[in-house]
């Protein structure tokens, strides 16, 4: 059962070691509750119930069984915490592609343990208030002055809180492993001795195409998917490599280098009819579909001023796009 309590300026007494107690006491003053601790049960007061609208006993190992029956005769409400893990730890958390729905509950767990969240631009930050209640919110992808903070000095924030002794998370878009530096941070925590955890995350590579109703393999279609970064342009070779292979091809940071792919495609041989779609903000209130074909992309994204964050599909698969988008991929299509 849950049940909500309007705890601005009340008194909430908070009972547990305060290294087990930390995250219940950042959490009260998050509410706008003033907070009392008490540390052990020796040192309860007899006055120290009055006035208190809530008793919160940490599960620390204590016996904090006298505390609740007092707080039980005066009629005062205690609920039971868990005690917060030790800190000194960085969890690495995908966030999935934007939208709360799509973290996993192993993501919430470790929100709702944070000491402190770093969270980067793509990560689904809107709620973070409610789900990290208490932590404290770092935002790397954008600072005072809008200057992204490096990936060097993120990690240096992130060894430095978690040595600190917090539970620093580490909050990022997809899937942490997916052209999202996770690997490099991993190997930062383990060379600093700091135990560290990855929590995988719904990638956009899949289910961004999924939002505009793409499925990135179909029976009979495509059996197949690769997915690539377009920060920078393929080669060549690539090029080949990907034509050849003939499945679908997701391609994610591509919208500056959509005109390399299209033409190194097309150069290995690609037809220029194969169905191309640009998922642009997927699950996001402005998500947009531009689909085209491969002769036809360049073109039609120029005049759609297609944006990055935008996931790029290349392949058969497209015309299954939901929608509005499946009649423009047929007017395309028709129209080549
Ligand atoms: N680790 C992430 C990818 C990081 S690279 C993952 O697994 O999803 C960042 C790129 O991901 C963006 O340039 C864009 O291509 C893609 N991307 C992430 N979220 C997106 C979204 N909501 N809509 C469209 N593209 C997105």
């Amino acid at each position: 059962m849950q049940l909500t309590l309007d705890l601005t300026g009340r008194r909430v007494l908070v009972a547990g070691s305060p290294a087990a107690a930390r995250r219940a006491v950042r959490r009260y003053l998050a509410a706008g509750a003033a907070v009392a601790e008490i540390g052990a049960p020796a040192g309860l007061r007899p006055d120290q119930l009055d006035g208190t609208a809530l008793v919160s006993l940490v599960d620390d190992g204590q016996d904090w069984a006298p505390l609740a029956a007092r707080c039980a005769r005066a009629g005062i409400p205690a609920t039971r915490e868990a005690a917060a893990a030790p800190g000194g730890a960085v969890t690495l958390v995908g966030g999935g592609p934007g939208t709360d729905k799509l973290l996993t509950a192993a993501a919430l767990d470790a929100l709702r343990e944070a000491d402190v969240v770093l969270f980067d631009r793509l990560a689904p930050h809107a709620n973070l208030d409610r789900l990290a209640p208490g932590a404290e919110l770092v935002d790397v992808g954008k600072r005072p002055g809008h200057h992204p903070l490096g990936q060097s000095a993120i990690e240096d924030l992130m060894v430095a809180r978690a040595k600190a002794g917090d539970h620093v998370v580490r909050l990022k878009g997809g899937d942490p492993f997916v052209f999202g530096r996770g690997g490099e941070e991993v190997d930062r925590c383990r060379s600093e001795g700091l135990p560290v955890t990855v929590v995988s995350g719904v990638t956009s590579a899949i289910s961004v195409p999924a939002a505009a109703g793409i499925p990135v393999t179909y029976r009979g279609v495509s059996h197949l998917f690769t997915v690539v970064s377009g920060h920078a342009p393929l080669t060549d070779d690539e090029h080949r490599h990907l034509a050849g292979l003939g499945g679908t091809i997701v391609v994610l940071m591509g919208v500056n280098t959509l005109p390399d792919l299209t033409a190194g495609l097309r150069r290995s041989g690609m037809r220029p009819d194969m169905p191309v779609g640009i998922i642009e903000r997927g699950y996001s209130d402005s998500q947009r579909t531009t689909v085209s074909t491969l002769g036809g992309i360049v073109t039609a994204a120029g005049a759609a001023r297609c944006k990055s964050p935008a996931v790029l599909v290349v392949g058969d698969v497209v015309r299954q796009a939901a929608g509005s988008e499946l009649r423009t991929l047929a007017d395309t299509l028709a129209a080549s």
